[in-house]
């Protein structure tokens, strides 16, 4: 059974100058460990297509569902990254990485010691007493970056993660987010604009057609990994 099946998925919005049809019969399914790209058109549905995925938005029809999970869970631990860092100002990059250990009450001190280790990774050692207004977009999309993955979720949601980064912090992201994957086999879901980073890090890509949003198709790419 497929980790996530999505099917006739669809969402309206009811705005002031009537509705709009964000997405219309969604379906496609990902299965445990694939890393998966979304692209597509800005404004074809993708972020509330993730948003739906991850709990935030309900969908208007049409189902998501998670199977593989144990009896009574009804969907995975997430992380979600989103194309800006939403960090809290008053706490540290230390602080804010280990906001999820707080929040699921996890086990303080093996989460704290991955917490230093993926600060490491995303190239902030040094920086883990700082504050988000001493650091730059860059480094703040890192820390976000370090605190979706701190408790090890099992879904990994991406909302054009590096969507504001520089060329060169973008390119060590991607092989870092690679490396990350390759290690951990983790369910990714990953929204980007580009072509080239989605064929690189994919098992397959999900490309959807402009609004009223459908899956266009869906590409398989097997290429070696590293
Ligand atoms: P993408 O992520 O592909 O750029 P979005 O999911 O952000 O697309 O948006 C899809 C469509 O739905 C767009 O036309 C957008 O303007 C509209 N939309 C997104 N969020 C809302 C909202 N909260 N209220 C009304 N319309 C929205
Ligand atoms: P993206 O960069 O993914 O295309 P947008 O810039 O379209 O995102 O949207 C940013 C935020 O604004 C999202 O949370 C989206 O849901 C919301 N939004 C987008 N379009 C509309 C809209 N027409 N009305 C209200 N909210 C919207």
């Amino acid at each position: 059974t497929p980790f996530i099946e999505v099917s006739g998925l669809e969402k309206r919005y009811d705005t002031r100058n009537g509705p709009i049809n964000a997405i219309e019969k969604v379906s496609f399914s990902v299965s445990k460990g694939e890393f998966i790209s979304i692209v597509g058109p800005s404004g074809c549905g993708k972020s509330t297509l993730m948003k739906m995925i991850g709990k935030l938005l309900q969908p208007t029809s049409g189902s998501i569902r998670f199977h593989g999970l144990p009896a009574g869970a009804d969907s995975p631990d997430l992380g979600m990254v989103f194309q800006d860092a939403v960090l809290l100002p008053w706490r540290t990059v230390f602080q804010n990485v280990c906001l999820p250990i707080e929040v699921m009450g996890l086990e303080r001190a093996k989460y704290e010691r991955r917490a230093r280790e993926l600060i490491e990774l995303v190239g902030l050692k040094g920086f883990e007493n700082k504050y988000p207004s001493e650091l730059s977009g860059g480094m703040q999309q890192r820390t976000s970056i370090a605190r979706a993955l701190v408790s090890d979720p099992s879904l990994l949601l991406m909302d054009e993660p590096f969507g504001a980064l520089d060329a060169l912090t973008r390119e060590t992201m991607t092989q870092e987010l690679q490396r990350i994957w390759m290690e951990s086999k983790k369910t990714v879901l990953f929204i980007t604009h580009s072509i080239p980073e989605s064929v690189l890090l994919s098992d397959r890509v999900v490309v959807m057609s402009a609004r009223p949003s459908k899956v266009q198709e869906i590409i398989d790419i097997d290429l070696p990994r590293p």
